[in-house]
């Protein structure tokens, strides 16, 4: 697996997705394979997405790797991530961010998140917190963040988050611009007012919104 691990990460330098060699040392050191069901492993490490139960699904590593860089996540960072699933990202930032950062990851479905707090435990990442929630209110207690990242399409971007990112804080974010049409934003909240760039067409699960 360890090699099939390493040509995935070389490939994404290759491609470009992979910017920074911290970047490509956290996904070397994530087994991915460990988060995908047991029959799904000897896919772990193609550049796909694969299911997770409940109709949900792992990303494929080649976005997980855009969207850290996208959002420039790193050392000491307390990011926000919206879309648990099964850990993966939330792993993989947690070695970006480092003993002192952490990421509060928050999934609506609980028996995903208690599988994801599971795994994460058993791999030591105790700079992880998952929250069982609506990602979409974010999770006062913490805020405010350096980073927020959500993994699942939101129809607007929820107000509550941007509330709970820090001025100089970066939001890379999935937006549903019209039915079927996704496309990737990263926002900057700057003194002055919201930086909005539009980055790439992408294809996410919805993010549900509760009343
Ligand atoms: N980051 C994940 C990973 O590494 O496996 C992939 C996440 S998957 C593409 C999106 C997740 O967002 C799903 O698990 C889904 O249940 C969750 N989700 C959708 N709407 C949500 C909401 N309002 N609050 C929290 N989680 C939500």
């Amino acid at each position: 697996m360890e090699e099939r691990r390493k040509e995935l990460a070389e490939k994404l330098v290759r491609e470009g997705y992979i910017r920074r060699p911290e970047v490509a040392r956290a996904m070397l050191k994530v087994p991915r394979e460990l988060f995908v069901p047991e029959g799904l492993r000897e896919y772990a490490y193609e550049d796909r997405p694969l299911p997770i139960g409940m109709g949900q699904t792992i990303s494929a590593p080649h976005m997980v790797a855009y969207m850290v860089e996208a959002a420039e996540i790193g050392r000491g960072d307390r990011v926000l991530e919206v879309g648990t699933g099964s850990g993966y990202h939330a792993a993989i930032m947690a070695e970006l961010v480092g003993p002192e950062g952490h990421v509060y990851t928050i999934e609506r479905i609980p028996e995903l998140a208690e599988q994801a707090r599971e795994r994460l435990r058993a791999l030591g990442y105790d700079n992880v917190t998952v929250i069982v929630s609506d990602g979409s209110k974010g999770y006062p207690p913490a805020a405010p963040y350096d980073k927020i990242i959500v993994t699942a399409a939101a129809r607007r971007i929820p107000p509550k988050l941007l509330e709970q990112l820090k001025v100089g804080g970066v939001m890379v974010i999935p937006v549903e611009e019209e039915p079927g049409y996704q496309v990737l934003y990263k926002i900057v909240k700057k003194p002055e007012g919201l930086e909005v760039r539009r980055l790439l067409p992408v294809a996410f699960v919805p993010l549900i919104e509760e009343e």
